[in-house]
This record gives C-alpha cells, sequence and structure tokens, in this order.
C-alpha cells in the first residue's frame, strides 16, 4: 500500500531523514518509533509532499507520488491526522468534519459522517460546540475522524497519545484497532509512546537520528531487551 525507499529530506541545510526505507501492506497497522527529534514528524509531512523529498521515493498503491503537491496526495487515497490535532478551534465540531470531506464525493458525506459518529459517539454529542471547547481526547478523535472522512486508504497518524492521560490514550487505541479491523483501513502511526503503538501494530520501526535502525513484529520489538531499556523505561 505504502512504500518509502531511501527517503530523504530535511529543512533547509538540516537534513532530518537520512534514506529511510518502511513499507505497509495493505490492511496492516504499522507503527514508527523513536524519540523526540528522531525525524518522525518529517517523515510524514514529507509521505504528505511538505517538506519535498531531496532523494528516495514514496510508492502509494503502486503509483510514485514523490513530489506531488499536498492535494493531489489526499486525493489518491491518503489522509493525515498532524501532531498537536490541528483541528479548526472557531469551527464547530461538524464543520470540521466538513472540511475533512472537502475533496470527497458529496454523495458520500451522510454515510460517511454517520460512519465517523458511530466510531466516536463523543462526537456526537458535541455536534454543534466548536472544536476549541472540546477536551484533548476529544480533539483527537476529532483529528481521525476528520482524517476518515475523505475515506482513505491509509491513515498516517502523527502521537495520537500526545498530552492524553492513560484511560484516553486506551480509548484512541482501541479506535484506531476498529477502524482497522472493521473498516479495513490501513494505519501508519508514529509515536513516542512506543509500548501502546507496539502492542497495537502488527509490525512496527524502530527510528534514531533520521534512520530505520531496527525492524520486526510489533511483539518482536516490544520483547527486545534493547527497545525495553531506551523505550519502555527498562520494564
Ligand atoms: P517529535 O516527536 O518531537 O515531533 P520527531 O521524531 O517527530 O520528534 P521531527 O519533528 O521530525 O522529529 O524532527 C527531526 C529533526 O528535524 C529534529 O532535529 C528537528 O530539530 C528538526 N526540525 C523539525 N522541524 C523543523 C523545522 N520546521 N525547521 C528546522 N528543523 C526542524
Amino acid at each position: 500500500m505504502l512504500r518509502i525507499e531511501g527517503l530523504q529530506s530535511g529543512y533547509g541545510r538540516i537534513q532530518a531523514l537520512h534514506g529511510v526505507d518502511i513499507s505497509v501492506a495493505e490492511g496492516e497497522i504499522v507503527a514508527l518509533v523513536g524519540a523526540n527529534g528522531a525525524g518522525k514528524t518529517t517523515l510524514l509531512m514529507t509521505i504528505c509532499g511538505n517538506p519535498r523529498a531531496s532523494a528516495g521515493r514514496v510508492v502509494l498503491a503502486g503509483e510514485d507520488i514523490t513530489g506531488l503537491a499536498t492535494h493531489h496526495i489526499m486525493r489518491r487515497g491518503l489522509a493525515h491526522s498532524p501532531e498537536g490535532r490541528r483541528i479548526f478551534p472557531r469551527m464547530s465540531v461538524l464543520e470540521n468534519l466538513q472540511m475533512g470531506a472537502a475533496m470527497a464525493d458529496p454523495a458520500h458525506f451522510a454515510q460517511d459522517l454517520e460512519r465517523v459518529l458511530g466510531l466516536f459517539p463523543r462526537l456526537a454529542e458535541r455536534l454543534h460546540q466548536r472544536g476549541g471547547t472540546l477536551s484533548g481526547g476529544e480533539q483527537q478523535m476529532l483529528a481521525i475522524g476528520r482524517a476518515l472522512m475523505s475515506r482513505p486508504k491509509i491513515l498516517l497518524l502523527d502521537e495520537p497519545s500526545l498530552g492524553l492521560a492513560p484511560l484516553v490514550v486506551r480509548q484512541i487505541f482501541e479506535i484506531v484497532a476498529e477502524i482497522n479491523r472493521e473498516q479495513g483501513v490501513t494505519v501508519f502511526l508514529v509515536e513516542q509512546n512506543a509500548f501502546h503503538a507496539l502492542k497495537l501494530a502488527h509490525r512496527g520501526y524502530v527510528m534514531v537520528n533520521g534512520k530505520v535502525t531496527m525492524s520486526g513484529t510489533g511483539a518482536e520489538l516490544l520483547a527486545n531487551e534493547e527497545i525495553r531499556a531506551h523505550y519502555l523505561g527498562g520494564g
């Protein structure tokens, strides 16, 4: 579904990605874990076309999308729930969801809205409330719901657990599993919370300083001594 080959990118003269190779098969949940500043967010943003890759390729469903403008990439079935959620705080929940559907076929809107509100009943209760008045967990639900409104083949999630209480993190990850299992959406997730991410994922990758240093099934990585010491607090 998504193949990243030798990808390099950065910001001006600062190179953040030094040749990244990652693949995500259709129907999988794949997690990328790594410390703050490893380049995880830059990878998702480069997949979405901004910043542009300076070398390497991004292939989505067999098509080379490297260098395409972001809206062209989104139109090909990729949706991104960005770090820090970036919902529109002055717009209502419904309006935020409408923004997510802006490039989708309007004929599907009612059905897609029903599907998203079914996944997130809390959003249904707050449909006319402004986005900015929601709790952190509800804003994360809205960011994921908004991304789903475009009927993506693959959903990119950047740090969905950031700043949320453990119970809310568990709820969000359960819903991500449901989106994958029940709705067949492929998920590529980046997280500093390695424990939850690797428990959820079929496969995972570890990134250090803009390079992938390890990969394996979620269970293999969770059992790995080095990962336990560095990313799971030695537990
Ligand atoms: P976090 O989880 O904290 O976002 P990350 O693994 O996602 O960390 P990135 O945000 O991708 O890491 O950062 C990778 C590198 O690129 C870091 O060295 C960071 O300082 C640098 N960087 C990120 N954004 C910019 C920017 N807008 N301009 C310049 N350098 C940046």
